[in-house]
């Protein structure tokens, strides 16, 4: 009850503070013309940082990009000075569950437009353009609410992707499960039939699970899967699914899948050569799950953007998990943590088309919204990717796989989502987190609004 009491009256007051501060600060640029000098810019094309930058952003897009002195400055335009600052295009979370969290309790009651919107505002703020809801979406609210802010209604907040209802096996559907979002897979016809309804929804995506929970569920069957991907691929949406085993992601591979939701549990050389011949078939990451259980330093000291945007006593539970205490849990998470990292590392090395995912915001509430994707950052290079291609992943891997042809990339064209940072993250990736100003669409976050709000 205190700590309750203690950090309401702690938001009323920021809330108020910044209320009464409001009035005197200068209002943010609306979608006008502003130059950008000075910066190092990360254009997340994978090409090597432009010292010196200047960009032009008009009318929420990029449209000039290079060296100081090369792009000038229309007459009337803004001139925003980011010397010694370095710019990376605004991250892209490709796989996460939104709406389920809420304070210390996780579930579909907590499903509601505004707390999606909460989520929204918690991904902007941590510098994330987009995150894709995998398959844990009902009703039609979602894609109003995705349409909402693609229309521009709530300038601070990230795009919603949604995937609506995933595409589960009867078994895998409980109340108490993200689950029970999902249309059941009994038959191909009704599987077809799950996918078309979908369709007029607009996703570009749907999600489907291929996993016997460790014997304790029957599984999709390669007909049933084999339905979803074909129906998808004839109205030319893409099918991502949850599949970690090893002889489930080669058949699913050589069904045509398009994105594994999760790294798969172990690879090996006819796993990795079912990649090269299917080149186009992505593999995200979300390596957070073992890892946050057998490194978390983030909680002890806790990261200044975690006091910035948790409640005290969700900061408290998770320290009490993480990391693991007990040597049976500590060794199995190791030994998971280790077989992922080596599986990616050797997918990288390959040259597959690797995504990130964060598998944010799941059942178990031990993540936390926008967090997890710089922690997921880190998570990467541990597993022996350079920084400049797990920006990469983040950023122009994550667009193209979700179909976000305007995001991903600080090139001419592209919708002008961008994070300053006040260090450089190819020195060390945990400098993502040394977050100074977040631009969606063109207009500056209001950063000091939302973190009074949470
Ligand atoms: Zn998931």
């Amino acid at each position: 009850m205190r700590p309750f009491t203690f950090a309401t009256a702690g938001c009323l007051s920021l809330a108020a503070l910044w209320l009464t501060g409001a009035s005197a600060q200068a209002p943010r640029p609306a979608a006008g013309v502003a130059l950008f000098e000075g910066a190092r810019l990360i254009a997340g094309d994978g090409g090597p940082p432009i010292d010196d930058s200047a960009f032009l952003v008009e009318n929420a897009r990029f449209t000039r990009v290079g060296r100081r002195g090369d792009v000038q400055a229309p007459a009337g335009a803004i001139r925003v000075d980011l010397t010694g600052k370095t710019v990376i295009p605004a991250l892209i979370d490709a796989h996460s569950h939104i709406g389920y969290m809420k304070h210390l309790t996780s579930g579909a009651h907590n499903y509601t437009r505004e707390n999606i919107l909460d989520h929204m505002h918690r991904f902007a703020y941590f510098g994330v353009a987009a995150s894709q809801a995998m398959g844990s979406d009902f009703g039609e609210m979602p894609f109003q609410l995705r349409d909402d802010i693609l229309a521009g209604k709530y300038p601070d907040a990230a795009r919603f992707l949604t995937a609506g209802r995933g595409l589960a096996p009867i078994a895998e559907i409980t109340p108490d499960n993200m689950r029970q979002a999902a249309f059941p897979v009994t038959t191909p016809e009704g599987a077809r039939a799950s996918v078309q309804e979908l369709v007029p929804r607009r996703v570009k995506l749907i999600k489907t699970w291929v996993d016997d929970r460790g014997g304790a569920v029957k599984k999709l069957t390669p007909e049933l899967y084999g339905a979803i991907i074909d129906e998808a691929h004839r109205n030319a949406l893409r099918v991502a699914v949850h599949a970690t085993g090893l002889e489930d992601a080669k058949q699913l591979l050589r069904a045509g899948i398009d994105v594994f939701a999760h790294m798969i549990g172990d690879v090996d050389a006819e796993l990795v050569s079912l990649f090269k011949e299917h080149p186009n078939t992505a593999v995200l990451s979300a390596l957070g799950g073992p890892h946050r259980a057998v490194y978390a330093p983030w909680l002890n000291p806790v990261h200044p953007l975690i006091l910035e945007t948790v409640q005290p006593d969700q900061i408290k539970r998770l320290q009490g998990r993480f990391p693991q205490r007990n040597p049976a849990q500590l060794k199995r998470s190791t030994d998971a943590w280790d077989r992922l990292a080596r599986g990616i590392a050797r997918l990288s090395a390959a040259g597959v088309k690797i995504g990130i995912g964060t598998d944010g915001g799941g059942q178990q509430g031990d993540q936390f919204i926008g967090w997890t994707m710089h922690a997921e950052l880190e998570n990467m290079v541990m597993a022996g990717m350079p920084p400049a291609r797990v920006l990469v992943a983040a950023t122009r891997t994550s667009a193209e796989i979700l179909g976000q042809d305007d995001l991903g990339t600080v090139a001419a064209g592209k919708s002008a989502d961008f994070v300053v940072l006040d260090a450089n993250p190819l020195d060390d990736i945990t400098n993502t987190r040394r977050i100074s100003r977040v631009y969606l669409r063109g207009r500056q976050v209001d950063r000091a609004k939302l973190r009074a709000s949470f």
